[in-house]
């Protein structure tokens, strides 16, 4: 598998709004859109840096993934995005190699992304998020 850099790291946030704002304050990044992604029950905000981007996620409903995670671990890192050439591929790979993984075939992710999570029981409990844009 090709990959090219990290697209993204999403950190679970209670509220992108409080999330983003520290984001502002401490770093000077700016909130660049805000999407939701209602199969996962969940809103994105994407704060650009350079070839990468930080994505605040914040549950939609309380039985939502990111809630969840909330409610388990805290607010803080929930997963790193590899951007990949070609998602079918590298889930093809990853499957031969007897990788555990928790999308067998690619879903849709914001901004119109084709993504697939590697289980992270297989990556030292680093939920790793594939994508190809
Ligand atoms: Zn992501």
């Amino acid at each position: 598998m090709k990959i090219r850099h990290i697209d993204h790291i999403g950190i679970a946030v209670k509220s992108i709004e409080e999330g983003g704002k520290s984001l502002t304050d401490i770093l000077g990044l700016k909130l660049q859109k805000i999407e939701t992604v209602a199969e996962q029950k969940v809103k994105t905000g994407f704060f650009p840096i350079t070839d990468s981007e930080l994505e605040l996620l914040e549950s939609t409903q309380p039985d939502g993934p990111i809630a969840k995670f909330i409610e388990a671990k805290g607010e803080g890192v929930q997963h790193i995005a590899f951007r990949v050439e070609n998602i079918d591929d590298a889930l093809r790979e990853l499957k031969e190699k007897g990788i555990r993984l928790i999308d067998q075939e690619p879903r849709k992710g914001a901004g119109g992304a084709r993504i697939a999570f590697i289980h992270p029981k297989d990556t030292h409990g680093v939920l790793v998020e594939l994508c190809e844009k």
